[in-house]
């Protein structure tokens, strides 16, 4: 339902529980973050945001500077901690947040359990990073490990993704659920609605569908579904919320 990522150099677990309060008023039954800090770190919990937070305040949770969190509103399993986003794959190299409904999961995974591949939740989300381990593994290269994942991958989908190994990235992509980039100085965000990143920035990239984003603490690149780099208009927010 709703999704924030960040990178950039403050403190990425504010940022994403700030955004995800903003986020509130569509609606949730669960929330979760991931940062890396050298390893995904990850907190979800069932029920209110005010639930992971006090998870999080418990626990110590790393200082990392890059990461991705999502308030859920679930189609496919019960509202639980354990189908609670972000969901990575098994072996916990990649994380991912999803808005939408993934039509053709029970195929993926069906496929993704014949190579092996074990499942802990019951969504339709928990495909997707395994489906991109399984290129990433094979390519060794993020940006096309999503990219040839999302061409495997049928209906509405928004992501935000980080991968275990790299600190210095965080990806987006989308397709009939919406999805857009902001600018800010030495950081940059990601978010399914524009509130989430108003107090940071008004500086924002539209992402289209199908299109993939790169985004660097300084640097924000996008590429098309077949992976040439595309130039983007900067859109400046002139209202209020
Ligand atoms: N279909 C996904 C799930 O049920 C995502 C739901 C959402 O958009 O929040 O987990």
């Amino acid at each position: 339902c709703g999704i924030i990522g960040y990178i950039g150099t403050d403190r990425a677990t504010d940022v994403i529980l700030d955004g995800l309060s903003s986020l509130e008023y569509r609606g949730y039954d669960s929330a979760g973050i991931a940062i890396n800090d050298r390893g995904l770190r990850i907190r979800k919990a069932k029920g209110r945001l005010s639930n992971l937070r006090d998870q999080i305040e418990e626990c110590q949770f790393p200082e990392g500077h890059v990461g991705i969190g999502h308030t859920r509103w679930a189609t496919h399993g019960e509202p639980s901690d354990v189908n609670s986003h972000p969901h990575l794959d098994e072996g916990r190299h990649i994380a991912v947040v999803h808005n939408g409904i993934i039509e053709n999961f029970s195929e993926l995974r069906e496929e993704l359990q014949a190579k092996g591949v074990h499942f802990a939740s019951e969504t339709d989300t928990e495909v997707i990073p395994n489906l991109m381990y399984q290129y990433y593994r094979q390519c060794g290269n993020a940006m096309e490990a999503i990219r040839l994942a999302a061409g495997d991958m049928r209906g509405s989908y928004a992501l935000g993704v980080i991968f275990a190994d790299d600190e210095e990235r965080l990806y987006a992509v989308r397709k009939d659920s919406p999805l857009i980039l902001g600018r800010g100085d030495g950081e940059n965000f990601i978010a399914s609605d524009i509130p989430a990143i108003l107090p940071y920035t008004r500086d924002i990239y539209l992402l289209n569908d199908n299109e993939i984003a790169v985004l660097g603490r300084k640097t924000i690149e996008i590429y098309g579904a077949g992976g040439e780099k595309v130039e983007r208009e900067i859109f400046h927010v002139h209202w209020d919320v």
